[in-house]
């Protein structure tokens, strides 16, 4: 056994500090960044904001909004494929630019990925979500791999973890983008049932540092609960951010909205709760718990305004600090330390 006493914070533990700006007014920021993925060598251009890969806000949708804005969906993968087919010859290869396909680490995923890869162009899918709860034990990194050899002209997004040296085993295996988060997330229970997790905001810094120094990126997954949560996870060094939450009660999530004491509301589910598990999967297998709970969210109307909210905000938090582009956030960001009890089960507060 060992104790690690570094401080590891949450993205509510800090707040950025104010810095003197040449910049006029938050019009002038540049949210776009620009990336060339490190094998595929694909260059991709947009606003790095990704709608979780959840059956309630990776919809299409969802993606017909986000693209306009140059933003991504990650689509769930439960969508059948002749659903995908239809989504993927419907649009063009700019649009499906800002579409993940996502995949488990099974091998009907991966079969259903080839049904619809030999139905489309090619290039109009581009990029490849393999999501695991757990992205630490060795046959994922074997998966990435094997995707990695069998896809090699796609962007490979694989996760989740919380260690830079996680990190390097998946960008050494074949991602682009390593997914970061294992605990944070609004419906996930991983922390209370058990005990595993890391500090999102921590998480984000030490595995951007460890994909950077190899020439990939991460996407910080989960935790956001307000606009300003993104300030802080770019400034913090997440080249995208993937957020369930802040896109859940929408008109493009699923679910229809159910009405009680004169309020509206939509549902929202983790991947592994009862809820999706009955859905899916017959049921919680019985050697396992589910580690994601069912919430109902407030029911905010069109994606649009909320998408406006979290941009505007962006923008003024790049002004506050003197940042011209979202690509220098993170380096005109000092995060002051504002909680002093840092390691809470901050998923689970609720
Ligand atoms: P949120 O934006 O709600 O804080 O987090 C969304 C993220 O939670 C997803 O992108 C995914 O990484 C994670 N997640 C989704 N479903 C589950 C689940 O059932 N259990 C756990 N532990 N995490 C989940």
């Amino acid at each position: 056994m060992r104790i690690e006493n570094d401080v590891k914070l949450d993205f509510k533990d800090v707040l950025i500090r104010p810095k003197r700006s040449k910049l006029a007014s938050r019009s002038v920021v540049d949210l776009q960044r620009t990336f060339t993925f490190k094998n595929t060598k694909r260059e991709w251009t947009g606003i790095p904001i990704i709608a979780a890969n959840m059956d309630t806000t990776g919809t299409f949708e969802m993606a017909e909004v986000f693209m306009k804005h140059k933003m991504i969906v990650a689509l769930h993968k439960h969508y059948p494929a002749e659903q995908l087919i239809n989504f993927f010859n419907k649009h063009t290869v700019e649009e499906l630019s800002y579409v993940f396909y996502s995949i488990g680490m099974i091998e009907q995923d991966k079969e259903k990925l080839k049904t619809v890869l030999a139905k489309i162009d090619h290039n109009k899918l581009q990029h490849i979500c393999i999501d695991v709860a757990n992205g630490y034990s060795e046959t994922f990194a074997d998966f990435v791999r094997s995707i990695r050899h069998d896809f090699p002209d796609k962007t490979i997004m694989a996760g989740n973890v919380v260690t830079g040296e996680m990190v390097e085993a998946l960008v050494l295996a074949g991602a682009d983008i390593v997914k970061v988060g294992i605990g944070p997330g609004s419906v996930c229970t991983t922390r209370k049932m058990t005990g595993v997790g890391y500090p999102q905001l921590s998480a984000i810094i030490e595995c951007a540092d460890a994909a950077h120094g190899m020439g990939a990126q991460i996407c910080g997954d989960s935790g956001l609960t307000m606009p300003g949560d993104f300030g802080k996870a770019f400034g913090a060094g997440a080249d995208f951010v993937m957020s369930g939450t802040m896109f859940a009660g929408h008109d493009e999530a699923f679910g229809e909205i159910i009405e009680h004491d004169n309020k509206k509301f939509k549902p929202y589910y983790g991947m592994s709760s009862d809820t999706a598990m009955n859905k899916y999967s017959g049921g919680v297998a019985e050697y396992r718990a589910s580690e994601g709970k069912t919430v109902e969210v407030p029911y905010k109307g069109a994606v649009d305004k909320t998408i406006q909210q979290i941009l505007g905000g962006l923008r003024s938090t790049c002004t506050y600090v003197g940042a011209e582009r979202l690509k220098d956030l993170s380096k005109c960001t000092t995060f002051i330390c504002v909680n002093n009890h840092h390691n809470t089960l901050h998923g689970d507060a609720s």
